[in-house]
């Protein structure tokens, strides 16, 4: 049996034994014959809030073309789509020349659902969203509360489906199930899988699966030169421009998947002759089902930020399509020309110091290009760890100057100020809602990820070095928000230390 045969995607904390609370170094992850598989997550005896997986699921479902959100939750679910809707609009303004809002909608489920049972009022709104938007497709997403009273968004989908013409995508995003975020990619790919792929391939005229359903789709047309690249909102335009400049210099096509995807055109994704990840924190789930169902091999081990990183990336494609001396070419020129782009901004970076905060792989691959600026790594917080990363550890530590902090920490910042204040970097690089800590303390800080600048490929190496040289050149924007700013944290905490509240089940040790 396969974990799409399931009603919903499994969380990661038991399908890959992930974790979020490890204080460690990086010769402790990455040192030879080390085990990174950190399965004694005791977690933490005090711990600050997080988000819950409905913000990275709502970040790809509200990209999708002709598709209504329909939250099955509390109204404050989900609210995090007002501050992803400009990425919505800009996203599809750069693609299609179009700006339009994402739609959604949310059940807002009150104390009398909560006692009488929310079904009733989600068949209701399942009708009223196809009547009013008429779109091809309604994800129904549920958060904590149908999944603790018992509501059944798969039994109200299977029994509104005939009345209604979208497709119905059930999305489970139960918050209180997990602490691993991640697992919202899952979830979506799971009901991009189960619902759309899988119907569309029946209604094509393809063969059942085999055997437990594991038996790839027989019948579809395979369309040998296009590749999958992987998007689950990591990358903006401009990125997924870079890669699909480096791909189709090898002579391929390439299908953009899944966010800003047509949910009707998804299917091309089960013709492709390669999926191609971006990042194997994101896509493991979705490139396993799509080779065990449809036969699309994958490619799942490195991220395309950084020089060589770029180019393992590239490289890996290139030999499975037998085009290693046009990649190498590729690769040469590229090399070359951003090496002497480059020479100008070394001097910046030389010895300068950094800290990185993010996802985990884009917080090693990005640490890792920080080294190739010239950039001394002095600290990382992944905000999960699982055995994906154990090569980029590696890396790291093989590289590093001497050892340094890694914090394994979903978000968590009273860890990060205490780190910062050891280890006192010159160049903070984190998300943008968690730059703020690092901003107070006087630190430059710089975004690692936003969907309108470039981080991905050789012009993405180029452009984050150009922004952190303006960055460099002007620190006194941090500098004036320390003198004027307070943290909320007592001496007591700064002097003590870092991960004393990880694997203390409750508890504070010394
Ligand atoms: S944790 Fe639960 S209640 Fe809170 S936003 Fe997420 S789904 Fe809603």
């Amino acid at each position: 049996m396969s974990y799409i045969d399931l009603k919903s995607a499994p969380k990661r904390e038991d399908r890959l034994k992930a974790c979020i609370a490890h204080g460690g170094s990086v010769c402790d992850l990455g040192g030879k014959g080390k085990k990174s598989c950190l399965v004694d997550d005791g977690e933490r005896g005090f711990t600050q809030g997080s988000i819950c997986l409905l913000l990275p699921a709502l970040a790809m479902l509200n990209t999708l073309p002709d598709n209504v959100v329909l939250m099955h939750s509390a109204i404050g679910c989900g609210t995090c789509t007002h501050s992803q809707n400009a990425n919505v609009r800009f996203g599809g303004n750069v693609r299609w020349g179009k700006v339009k809002d994402g739609t959604w909608l949310s059940t807002a489920l009150n104390e009398t659902d909560v006692i009488s049972g929310g079904d009733a009022k989600l068949e209701q709104a399942i009708i009223e969203a196809d009547k009013r938007y008429q779109p091809f497709s309604i994800s129904v997403v549920s958060g904590c509360v149908p999944g603790i009273i018992g509501d059944d968004i798969d039994t109200v989908v299977k029994q509104v489906q005939p009345l209604v013409n979208a497709k119905l995508l059930p999305v489970h995003c139960e918050g209180f199930k997990t602490k691993i975020w991640a697992t919202a990619y899952d979830a979506v790919y799971h009901s991009i899988g189960r619902t759309l792929l899988e119907s569309t391939t029946s209604e094509k005229g393809a063969g059942e699966g085999g055997d437990a359903g594991l038996a790839p789709y027989q019948g579809l047309e395979r369309l040998p030169r296009t590749v999958n690249l992987m998007n689950v909102s990591s990358m903006g335009r401009i990125d997924e421009l870079e890669l699909t400049r480096l791909l189709t210099g090898l002579g391929l096509a390439v299908n953009v998947f899944p966010v800003f995807a047509h949910p009707e055109g998804m299917v091309t994704a089960t013709q492709a002759a390669l999926s191609i990840s971006t990042c194997p924190t994101h896509d493991d789930y979705f490139l396993t089902y799509l080779e065990e169902r449809f036969g699309v091999p994958y490619l799942l081990k490195h991220m395309p930020i950084g020089i060589e990183n770029t180019g393992l990336w590239l490289r890996d494609v290139a030999r499975h399509f037998g085009a290693e001396e046009q990649g190498e070419e590729i690769i040469r020129r590229e090399e070359a020309e951003l090496h002497a782009a480059l020479a100008e901004f070394r001097p910046l970076f030389t010895g300068k110091t950094v800290f990185v905060s993010a996802g985990e792989f884009r917080a090693l691959a990005t640490a890792r290009l920080l080294e190739e600026l010239g950039f001394r790594v002095v600290g990382i917080r992944s905000f999960h760890h699982d055995a994906f990363a154990e090569g980029e550890y590696e890396k790291l530590a093989a590289s590093a100057v001497e050892d340094y902090p890694i914090d394994i920490a979903n978000v968590q910042p009273f860890e990060e100020v205490n780190l910062l204040k050891r280890v006192k970097p010159d160049l903070f690089l984190g998300h943008a809602n968690g730059n703020a800590t690092a901003a107070k303390l006087g630190i430059p800080t710089h975004v690692i990820y936003n969907t309108g600048l470039a981080y991905i490929g050789y012009r993405g190496a180029y452009d984050l070095a150009r922004r952190l040289a303006r960055q460099r050149k002007n620190p006194s924007y941090n500098r004036r928000l320390a003198e004027n700013l307070r943290l909320p944290y007592t001496d007591d905490w700064y002097q003590s230390p870092p991960f004393s509240y990880i694997n203390t089940r409750g508890g504070v040790t010394a």
